[in-house]
């Protein structure tokens, strides 16, 4: 569906994430039909450009992160077409009156300003678009991860953003949140009669989520260090997820409907008590790839690259069933993954080693390979008698994309045009980014009083061994990340 011609001011336009996610993702809404030739798209940062400067700066992104072989001529032409540029500073006056200029009052249409700048610049900039008279009642405002440092944080943050902006004008992204699986995922869970009968703890075992990256903090490890995995990663992605996975159904999909039963999980969430429950890791030195006190140049870093851990939603639907989370950097492969572990058939009618039922899983995979598989227990096929074996329902989206000669939209597309369209449903809202911090604080906090050095674990493998014991203890494990 095309969305309304719209103003978009991206603060930081020269910088990473600029490039590398939100100029392809509105190229590629613009040649989809979705995003209309009258957009603009005006960057505003402190390099030294002009507008062609910067167009010629969005054309080279698009060669490099769309591709070249991938441009549409025609589509290239016309998005560049709709960009402008204003060089500011965040921290004086300067540029912000050309800004002004390049936004004409006289338009009545929606309006966001994207603030793809270091988070030590949000306060000023918010203050300044405001202060400047650029946001209008309904005017956006988009920001992303880190959202705070800690809960005293974070409530600050909240706290500057409310004096210039109502929260119905506040966009937290979480690109998770974004992605194709993950909507799935609702809409598994709420379009289906099938699952949600089954979604509680009379038959669920457990659920684990995986969060794995192949590669390590590279050229980031100074900035990571004092960050590490629980800050970067599950105070907001993994903790959005099972989020997800235990939330009441919402009476409609909307904003407040959604957000109000994530915030409800939130608070449900057992305080983690016992540091046993909650396994650090951080990547050593092997095969020529340096370890991450290298990497973050601090040879005493106490920062977790890996963090494992086990959880309850203490409340009537999940009480009993643990929730595994586990993150980390430079581990065997790149995969994000949840498994919801049903407890087993409660009674096998066939003897001997034709008895041995398979445990169903219902496996969500975010990355690579986006699709969602349910493990069975089949009868092996043949004539061999009645011997039981394990096979798997499954369905991979690239193949229903291609089907269909579709592409696997990136997150980032459907975020943005969600902000433009104004529906926040896939944004958090600074109640729940609040609620996850009260969760992780503590657990921060016991670390650094007990003031040990998280466990190192072997590049290339599935984290340290304490990590695997969080589930053999109980009787369980891990699934491969591979
Ligand atoms: P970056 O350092 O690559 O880019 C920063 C941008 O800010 C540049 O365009 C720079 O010109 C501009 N800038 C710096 N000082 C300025 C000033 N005084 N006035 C105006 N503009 C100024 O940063 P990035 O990686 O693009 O990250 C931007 C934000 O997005 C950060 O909050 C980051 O945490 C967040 N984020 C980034 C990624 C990513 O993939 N890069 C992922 C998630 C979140």
């Amino acid at each position: 569906v095309p969305v309304d011609p719209f103003d978009l001011v991206v603060f930081g336009a020269t910088g990473d994430l600029a490039r590398r996610k939100l100029i392809p993702a509105l190229y590629h809404r613009l040649h989809d039909g979705q995003m209309p030739d009258e957009a603009r798209i005006v960057g505003a940062a402190r390099g030294e450009l002009d507008r062609d400067g910067f167009r010629r700066m969005a054309d080279a992104a698009l060669e490099e992160f769309v591709g070249a072989g991938e441009l549409d001529p025609d589509a290239r032409r016309r998005f560049l077409s709709t960009i402008d540029y204003v060089r500011l500073d965040a921290l004086s006056s300067d540029g912000w009156g050309q800004l002004s200029a390049a936004l004409p009052d006289a338009d009545e249409r929606p309006r966001a300003f994207y603030l793809s700048v270091a988070p030590r610049f949000f306060g000023q900039v918010a203050e300044r678009v405001h202060g400047a008279g650029l946001a209008r009642p309904d005017s956006r405002i988009v920001i992303e991860k880190p959202l705070g440092h800690d809960l005293a944080s974070a409530r600050a943050l909240n706290a500057c953003f409310a004096g210039h902006f109502g929260e119905h004008q506040i966009y937290r992204i979480d690109h998770y949140l974004g992605k194709e699986t993950v909507q799935n995922l609702m809409a598994l869970r709420f379009a289906n009669a099938l699952f949600e009968p089954l979604w509680n703890a009379r038959h669920i075992d457990h659920v684990q989520i995986t969060v794995a990256e192949s590669v390590g903090v590279e050229k980031r490890g100074p900035y990571y260090d004092g960050i590490g995995a629980m800050r970067d990663m599950v105070q907001n992605h993994l903790l959005q997820l099972l989020c997800l996975i235990a939330m009441e159904p919402p009476a409609r999909f909307e904003p407040d409907a959604v957000r109000d039963e994530k915030l409800k999980v939130l608070r449900a969430l057992a305080p983690v008590t016992d540091l046993e429950a909650v396994v650090r890791g951080q990547y050593a030195a092997a095969n020529g790839t340096p370890a991450y006190a290298a990497d973050a140049e601090s040879a005493e870093s106490r920062t977790e690259t890996f963090v494992a851990l086990k959880t309850e939603v203490a409340n009537w639907r999940w009480s009993g069933v643990p929730f595994y989370l586990r993150t980390g950097k430079r581990l065997r492969a790149r995969v994000s993954e949840i498994a919801i572990a049903f407890k087993p058939a409660p009674h096998s009618i066939f003897p001997g080693s034709a008895g041995r039922t398979g445990q169903n899983v219902l496996a969500i995979r975010l990355q690579p390979d986006e699709g969602i598989t349910l493990g069975m227990t089949i009868k092996d096929p043949g004539p061999g008698g009645l011997r039981l074996a394990p096979a798997e329902l499954d369905m991979t989206f690239a193949d229903r994309l291609a089907q269909a000669h579709l592409r696997m939209p990136d997150a980032y597309e459907r975020l943005v045009m969600d902000v433009i369209r104004g529906d926040q449903t896939l944004f958090m809202r600074g109640d729940e980014v609040e609620a996850a911090w009260a969760w992780v604080d503590p657990i921060i906090a016991a670390w650094d009083e007990r003031g040990d050095r998280p466990a190192p674990y072997d590049p290339g493998s599935s984290g340290p061994e304490d990590a695997l014991m969080l589930m053999h203890r109980d009787g369980r494990r891990w699934r491969e990340i591979a």
